[in-house]
């Protein structure tokens, strides 16, 4: 790494963003590809983003990712949003042109680009999502413009309708999206005929990853499951997915191409995928040791 006053800084902002995998996953694509960037962590409180904001102006930090809890609450400190962005009302990552704040959202696309990548394109598919929280918000948007059916169910089933309903509002009524408390017979009906099945709630999230939001029985080797949890890197519902002869995806591949998409912002160069998903699984083995 040679590092001189022409480098350009990204960095990571959230709270905490101690165990963060980015720097790894990014200084890796930027070394392979000899790129003069580098990127760092930034532990940012939610009660310091404004001041955290006026440093990234003031150093002209050239890119941001951003985590939990700023992907809200930081559109208010950027001068313009990308279309997805505006839509969706979050933000995790930002561009500096010139001084302009960009904001974008990649969680979506990443959710999207890990499914093509696996081979399973949820063009004209009947999609299950699990969860309607920050995640599901993101990756139900962009998933409604492809499916044929997106079903989302969620354990709070005012938010799983809430959400359901602002799709419809922002994309039109061709979207077919609908919305279902997240039960046993909800989901054994729902996932019968389903092509895809995503798991987008916290459940089976290290230290509580006996868990599995969906029972095996309803399971079949007819579904892709993606689950984007990551830690573990195989949940509870991969590894039983896995046994009932079903496809599978990782949250990793889901945090990889988001990346993938934010160094392509920053770059304009085509991400090196498989550098940054070695750079990812290293850095998990190395933490794994500690
Ligand atoms: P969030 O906004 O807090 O939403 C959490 C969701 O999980 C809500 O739908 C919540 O349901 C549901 N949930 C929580 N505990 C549950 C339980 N015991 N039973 C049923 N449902 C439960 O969180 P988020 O930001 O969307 O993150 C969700 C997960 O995705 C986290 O594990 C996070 O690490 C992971 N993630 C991964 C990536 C990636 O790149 N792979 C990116 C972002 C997030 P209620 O509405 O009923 O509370």
């Amino acid at each position: 790494m040679n590092v001189s006053g022409k480098t350009r800084v990204c960095a990571v902002i959230g709270d905490p963003v101690e165990h963060s995998l980015s720097p790894a996953i990014q200084n890796a694509a930027f070394q392979h590809l000899n790129l003069d960037y580098i990127y760092v962590a930034f532990n940012v409180r939610a009660d310091q983003l404004k001041d955290a904001i006026t440093g990234v102006r003031g150093l002209g930090i050239y890119g941001l990712n951003v985590t939990m809890p700023h992907k809200i609450s930081i559109v208010k400190y950027l001068d313009e949003l990308d279309e997805t962005a505006e839509r969706i009302g979050s933000v995790n990552t930002v561009l500096n042109k010139n001084g302009r704040l960009i904001g974008y959202t990649t969680d979506g696309i990443g959710a999207l680009n890990a499914l093509k990548y696996a081979g399973s394109d949820p063009s004209g598919k009947k999609v299950v999502v699990l969860g309607a929280g920050g995640a599901s918000r993101s990756i139900c948007f962009t998933l409604a413009e492809h499916a044929r059916e997106l079903i989302i169910l969620n354990r709070t089933l005012e938010k799983a309708v809430s959400l359901a309903n602002n799709i419809r509002e922002v994309l039109g009524g061709g979207v077919n999206v609908r919305a279902l408390r997240l039960i046993d017979g909800n989901l054994r009906r729902e996932l019968k005929d389903a092509d895809i099945l995503i798991n987008a709630t916290s459940v089976g999230m290290k230290p509580n990853d006996a868990y599995t939001p969906v029972k095996r029985d309803f399971l079949s080797r007819n579904l892709t499951v993606f689950d984007i949890v990551y830690d573990p890197l195989e949940t509870r519902l991969l590894r039983e997915a896995r046994s009932v002869g079903a496809k599978t995806v990782n949250g990793l591949s889901m945090l990889i191409h988001q990346g993938a998409v934010s160094f392509e912002i920053w770059t304009g160069v085509k991400a090196p995928i498989e550098v940054m998903r070695e750079a990812a699984l290293r850095k998990i083995r190395e933490n794994e040791g500690k």
